[in-house]
């Protein structure tokens, strides 16, 4: 049939059946006539207007929306219907509150529980971790697992934590409200406590306080607590005066006594070396890596004065015995001369009294022989005197030479004699005091090996003397670059090492590098001749605990790559290298 035919049939009985001339009804009788399916119309205008009223407040909004859109436009009721349903899953599927749980876990973890420690309460976290395999939904239930055990560990140790009653209000603010409220409860119970240990009263009212901060539900409760604290606070300010007085009067006090002590001690050239140290350490504000400085040093001070001094009072003793023994011998030299002119003095009587000289030979024969035993007194006692003269000279020059000794001590213990770095010893303390000090603070330590480049050159041109010159002319130069808290050490002959803490490799390069540049503009003057002393470096990061020989082995394998590829240069250890 042509459609010409059809659509006049169709026309017809639509008459006939007395059906309403809706286009509906048309279309099915034409498909009826024409023998053909009949297609449903695709409502695409209605669709798009129903698309465009969607809600899009969200990602998952936006993105459902446009997910609509293109089915629409493509006219796809598969993709229609497969948006739908998928937009149905998400909704059916549990939410997963990451931030709320990772927040939970974070605070649990920090938080004081009496049955459980930190240490274990890592352990546990790091199996979850470990045995979740990547798998986030197997690692969110576990998650939430374990902080719901911590939270029970928690409200079992401590059940007056727990809320009184369930807040009515939106769960969302009440819980950042309750976490707020436990952080400061925490810093009030802890933290203020802690600082107030010489305050025992301020200390319980600040515990007490932390604990009616857990309590407080009403606005009344809020007023009193806010007058309470504030109250804390005024008195907290008169303490915090009182203490910071009393670190004045301490530090001055231990002036005093620093300035005062070197008239204590009777010989005390070496102590007054000590002691101006001690009291440069301590004329201003002290941080904790000064203070442990002034402590080694006391603490040597007073081993290495305990020995020492101990060898020069026997010295001294010596010489004590030795005068007592002199004046002993001057005594019977004395009584000898004595007994000599009482004699003397017979003698010459017998003889003004005599009648005939031939009664003066017997007189003569004795003032003979008394006068020759008299020389024989007098030659001993000189030599006496002479032996005893030399033993005090040899005492004297021991009690100098063990002075001197006492002197250069303590600096010698630590610190190399030519150029004043730290020698080994002094590195190993250093090392192991920085070590344990990055540990502790979670910073980076850095360690450096240089070597100065062709310096046996520079001792075979100039001599062995401009050779030293040379390393302490670097050793100067290397002090007015470094910060304070950098420290250098004499590993060997032309060789140093330097510690870098709080310094991630990137910033150490740089220090290196700055004083490479300054190395350039400080000429070295041998002779008249300006020479440029240089050097190559290695540095590597100093890994948790790590032993200095480990640390030291891994830069000077990047000192000798800087050796190997032109000298003058800093190189990171190729084990850093790969981590930057
Ligand atoms: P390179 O650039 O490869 O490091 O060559 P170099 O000549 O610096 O190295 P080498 O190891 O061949 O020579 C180091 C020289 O340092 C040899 C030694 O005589 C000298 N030296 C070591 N200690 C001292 C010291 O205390 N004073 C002086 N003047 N020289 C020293
Ligand atoms: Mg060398
Ligand atoms: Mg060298």
């Amino acid at each position: 049939m042509q459609p010409l035919d059809i659509a006049r049939e169709a026309l017809r009985r639509l008459a006939m059946r007395q059906l309403q001339p809706t286009p509906e009804n048309y279309r099915s009788l034409y498909h009826e006539i024409a023998g053909t399916k009949a297609e449903e119309l695709f409502p695409e205008r209605a669709l798009k207007l129903v698309c465009s009223t969607l809600p899009r407040l969200n990602q998952a909004q936006i993105e459902f929306a446009q997910r609509l859109e293109s089915a629409i436009g493509s006219r796809s009721w598969s993709a229609i219907s497969g948006s739908l349903v998928g937009l149905l899953r998400a909704q059916a599927a549990p939410q997963r509150k990451w931030t709320a749980l990772l927040k939970d876990v974070f605070r649990q973890l920090e938080r004081t529980h009496a049955s459980l420690s930190f240490a274990q309460k890592n352990q546990s976290l790091q199996q979850v971790l470990d045995s979740s395999n990547g798998e986030l939904d197997a690692l969110y239930s576990r998650l939430s697992a374990l902080a719901d055990k911590w939270e029970a560990a928690d409200a079992a140790a401590t059940p007056s934590s727990a809320p009184v009653e369930a807040p009515s209000a939106a769960a969302a603010t009440d819980n950042s409200d309750a976490a707020l409220r436990d952080l400061f409860a925490r810093t009030l119970e802890g933290v203020v406590s802690s600082l107030l240990i010489a305050a025992p009263e301020l200390r319980d009212e600040a515990i007490e306080l932390g604990g009616v901060l857990r309590e407080v539900r009403d606005m009344r409760g809020v007023d009193d607590l806010a007058a309470r604290l504030r109250n804390l606070i005024y008195r907290l300010n008169w303490v915090v005066d009182d203490q910071a007085e009393i670190r004045t009067g301490l530090m001055s006090l231990l002036d005093l006594l620093l300035k005062n002590i070197s008239d204590l001690v009777v010989d005390d050239r070496w102590m007054r070396g000590q002691i101006d140290a001690l009291r440069n350490l301590c004329d201003h504000p002290i941080s904790a890596r000064e203070l442990d400085e002034v402590e080694r040093r006391l603490r040597e001070v007073i081993e290495r004065q305990g020995s020492l001094r101990g060898n020069i009072d026997d010295a001294k003793h010596q010489i004590k015995l030795m005068l007592a023994g002199f004046v002993e011998q001057l005594g019977s030299f004395t009584d000898a001369t004595t007994g000599f002119g009482d004699k003397m003095e017979g003698y010459a009587r017998t003889i003004s009294e005599a009648d005939d000289i031939g009664s003066l030979q017997g007189v003569i024969a004795e003032v003979i022989s008394a006068t020759h035993e008299m020389r024989q007194t007098t030659e001993r006692s000189r030599n006496e005197v002479d032996t005893m003269r030399d033993r005090v000279r040899a005492a004297e020059a021991e009690i100098e030479r063990l002075q001197l000794e006492l002197e250069q001590t303590s600096e010698r213990m630590r610190h190399d004699p030519l150029t004043g770095a730290l020698n080994r010893k002094g590195l190993e303390e250093s090392y192991a005091k920085e070590v344990s000090r990055a540990s502790r603070r979670g910073t980076t330590l850095c360690l450096a090996v240089l070597d100065i480049d062709n310096f046996k050159r520079l001792n075979d041109t100039y001599g062995h003397n401009t050779g030293d010159e040379a390393l302490l002319h670097l050793v100067a130069t290397v002090r007015d670059c470094l910060r304070p808290h950098d420290t250098l050490s004499r590993y060997g002959g032309e060789e140093f090492v330097i510690l870098l803490p709080e310094t991630s490799i990137d910033d150490s390069v740089v220090v290196l590098q700055r004083l490479q540049r300054e190395l350039t503009k400080r000429f070295f003057l041998a002779n008249n001749d300006k020479l440029l002393i240089t050097f190559s470096a290695g540095v590597t990061v100093v890994l948790q605990d790590e032993k200095q020989s480990s640390a030291i082995e891994r830069a000077d394998v990047a000192m000798y790559q800087a050796k190997a590829t032109g000298k003058n240069r800093v190189v990171v250890s190729p084990a850093d290298a790969a981590t930057v």
